[in-house]
């Protein structure tokens, strides 16, 4: 199994160059009739072997000579010359990740339903999506090619699953051995290099937490401010994920570690000036405590992570609300529909609206929608399926239905259960608006919601 793991990472079938996917009218792709489906091979005779290859192989470069692999089977070589702030106007083929080379005890995979999207069974750990995206990798099975990329192509920064310093411990959740799992040498390398890090913590009951949780985040405080944050994110289980090493986490559990946590946030404060350690949202959510206030969370280095992102909204929420004093949206009192969200969300939703209800006259009613795709703990409003709001149908009131944007694939209207938003919307018989806070904000201003 260990075998089979470690070779997805480095073996993924991949045809020379990078893909032309389109070319912007006018451009110097265009220009140079480049056409979708032709391959960048190289740069001033450097390999491309994906967008960021070009990207950084093009930076700064006034005078090129590009190789392309034309769709007929024909190479071109082109001598450009441009300015350097000249696009070329050529959109790319995705990156496709490297699959992890780990068995996690916790990890998301195993906590699928077996129907669910292939999608989610994907393991990704690629330190180009870390780059760009704030992915989380490990560290453990990366290349020599990788990290002289990094450091050369300066991909920083890097966001590293650490969940333990103590090498025992991340051996242990990993599910690797012990020599795999020391990456003390490769980030020492990266940091060395001027690579910033953020690290991540994924807390996992009686295993990671305590002294533990302790130790990892002080060694990790040690390299400050090259290692930047460290991101403590709560074990999340599915009812499939029935791994009898794994301990829930329990309201309990969350107030003990908001406890321990901020004890370390306050003693890192003032010794480096910022928090440092964050908590992730959920954790808060669950104990049944406030988020902290802005300043906590500094220029939310790990937003990405969901850290902050309550603070976040209800500062926005709050910003909308001034707006809309000062420009009050036609026809408030006829405003009257549910808002549809994950149960942990839910309070804090149910309190921004009040206030949006009350000042304005407007009935927006608020449902908690358990997670019965994925069972468990699973309480956040992402992963919330369109059986799942099915399931909710009859706590419908008012004239429409709001979900939240991110229950929806990002470049196409369907759930993570396979259901289309038209097959929600014909089965609810209301309408039905995918929104985040902005697009709410649009929805209540230009009258879309009123009969
Ligand atoms: S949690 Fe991440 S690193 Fe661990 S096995 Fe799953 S995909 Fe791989």
């Amino acid at each position: 199994m260990y075998e089979f793991a470690v070779a997805p990472a480095v073996t993924s079938i991949r045809r020379r160059g990078v893909a032309i996917t389109a070319i912007t009218p006018s451009s110097i792709g265009a220009e140079f009739e480049l056409e979708p489906g032709d391959r960048i091979i190289k740069v001033n005779g450097r390999v491309v072997r994906d967008y960021l290859d070009f990207r950084f192989q093009t930076g700064g470069e006034t005078d090129l000579v590009i190789e392309v692999r034309k769709q007929s089977g024909e190479d071109w070589e082109l001598q450009i010359e441009r300015d350097e702030s000249e696009d070329f106007g050529l959109s790319f083929e995705q990156i496709v990740p490297r699959q992890c080379a780990n068995e996690c005890i916790f990890c998301f995979c195993k906590g699928n339903p077996e129907d669910a999207r292939p999608s989610l069974f994907i393991r990704d750990e690629d330190v180009r999506l870390s780059f760009l995206y704030g992915n989380y990798t490990t560290l453990t099975s990366i290349t020599e090619d990788e990290m002289q990329r990094i450091v050369e192509q300066r991909l920083t920064p890097q966001y590293v699953s650490v969940h333990a310093t103590n090498l025992d411990v991340r051996a242990y959740l990993l599910g690797i051995e012990k020599e795999r799992a020391d990456i003390s040498e490769k980030l020492r390398r990266l940091l060395d290099a001027g690579i910033e890090i953020h690290a991540q913590v994924v807390l996992c009951p009686a295993i990671n937490d305590g002294e533990v949780l302790r130790q990892t985040i002080f060694d990790l405080a040690s390299y400050y401010p090259r290692v930047s944050s460290v991101a403590v994110v709560p074990l999340g289980l599915t009812r499939y994920n029935t791994d009898a090493r794994l301990t829930a986490v329990t309201p309990e559990f969350c107030r003990q570690t908001i406890k321990a946590v901020t004890q370390i946030q306050q003693e890192l404060h003032s010794r480096l000036g910022t928090t440092f350690a964050f908590l992730g949202d959920e954790i808060y959510l669950r104990a049944g405590r406030a988020v902290p206030g802005r300043k906590h969370y500094g220029d939310y280095p790990q937003i990405e992570d969901g850290i902050g992102m309550v603070r976040t909204f209800c500062n926005e929420f709050g910003a909308l609300l001034r707006r809309l004093e000062r420009n009050p949206p036609q026809h408030q009192r006829q405003i009257s529909g549910t808002i549809m969200t994950g149960t942990l969300f839910a309070p804090v939703l149910e309190a921004q609206m009040k206030k949006l209800n009350e000042r304005f006259g407007m009935r927006l009613h608020v449902t908690a929608v358990q997670n019965e795709y994925f069972g468990g703990d699973v309480s956040v409003a992402g992963l919330l399926t369109g059986g799942d709001i099915l399931g909710a149908s009859n706590r419908i009131r008012g004239d429409f239905v709001i979900v939240p944007k991110t229950t929806l694939k990002s470049d196409e209207e369907i759930m993570l259960d396979g259901m289309t938003l038209e097959t929600l919307r014909q089965r609810l018989g209301v309408p039905v608006h995918p929104a985040d806070l902005g697009g709410f904000a649009n929805l209540i201003s230009d009258q879309q919601l009123q009969n």
